[in-house]
């Protein structure tokens, strides 16, 4: 039996402005395994989180999927109605984002916001809600919950409120989440702990879990799949220890040489060169051709296709590391 969750096949999504169209994720093809972390990696710009909102069904105009399909549990998500994406979102599929306020609203107290999440989509009483808010409320470490269960979000610690989201996350034990940069945003001593509780919550509840983040030390400790995008487009997938170890693609070399190692004094660290280039002016050819240092004369005509090396490695690359 496949232990396949989620599956994206050449999924384009593309944002019609007043520019013409822009075609932010341009034909990716990728799939999530059944209780495993899959570490969606790339700067600012290269279509990280549009996915995740693809996935979502929360495209917000002008944005949309114009080609692929994304199936989760064999159900196409690009076809199904609002209805239907609402009765899987926050229930089977869940997201917890960089600004727990993105998710948290600050008029009602924690606990109203987990009641009404969990009596939405189960069918349980008032009293069975409240316990199970409280309950997850302790799962994420949270002290004295029944205390914060009637606190409002501004009434909580910055790492508090993290741990409040993603009790609210997990509160209808999804199958699969996106973590869209959660740990962005929190200092580093508090940034472990999160990482540690979302990992102890993933073995707990044997949910699948997309990472998304530009931040290569994070995926490398959370992850066991790793797809690297630049530019809308995938440029390298494969098992976290081969792109660690054997990383293929010049972008995602230079993204692992960018990781500061430990012990290491260097009066400073590596950064490839350059800024992601703008969807208003994607170059023909390899869209890495002017931050390559491996760039031939046919990397600037033809875009390199995804192209297997090896046992679940591929890449997109004319001129290899
Ligand atoms: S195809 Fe060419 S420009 Fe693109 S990453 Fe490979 S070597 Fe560099």
């Amino acid at each position: 039996m496949s232990d396949i969750l989620l599956q994206i096949k050449e999924l384009q999504v593309t944002f019609f402005s007043k520019l013409g169209p822009l075609r932010a994720v341009d034909g990716i093809s990728y799939a999530i395994r059944q209780g495993k972390t899959l570490g969606l990696v790339g700067e600012s710009g290269c279509g990280k989180s549009v996915t995740s909102y693809a996935i979502m069904g929360l495209l917000d105009h002008p944005g949309q999927v114009t080609h692929g399909s994304i199936r989760f549990d064999g159900q196409d998500l690009t076809l199904c109605t609002e209805q239907e994406l609402q009765n899987i979102r926050g229930n089977r599929i869940s997201m917890i984002f960089q600004e727990p306020m993105t998710a948290l609203n600050p008029v009602f107290t924690i606990g109203f916001q987990l009641d009404e999440q969990i009596l939405r989509h189960k069918k349980v009483s008032k009293t069975e809600a409240r316990n199970r808010s409280i309950e997850m409320l302790r799962v994420v470490g949270i002290p004295a919950p029944e205390k914060r269960y009637e606190s409002y979000p501004h009434q909580l610690s910055g790492g508090m409120r993290q741990r409040a989201m993603i009790a609210m996350a997990l509160s209808c034990d999804p199958e699969f989440l996106i973590a869209d940069e959660p740990t962005t945003a929190i200092d580093v001593t508090i940034q472990a702990q999160i990482l540690d509780l979302m990992q102890s919550l993933q073995e707990r509840f044997h949910m699948a879990i997309q990472f998304i983040t530009h931040d290569l030390g994070v995926v490398s400790e959370v992850s066991d799949d790793v797809v690297v995008m630049y530019a809308g487009k995938i440029c390298e997938i494969a098992d976290a220890d081969t792109i660690f170890n054997h990383p293929k693609h010049p972008y995602t070399y230079g993204l692992i040489e960018s990781i500061p190692k430990r012990r290491q004094r260097v009066a400073k660290l590596y950064s490839i060169p350059g800024t992601v280039v703008s969807l208003i002016e994607i170059p023909e050819g390899c869209r890495f051709q002017n931050r390559c240092p491996n760039v031939l004369d046919q990397c600037r005509k033809i875009s390199p296709e995804l192209t297997s090396v090896g046992d679940g490695h591929s890449v997109a690359c004319f001129n290899m590391m």
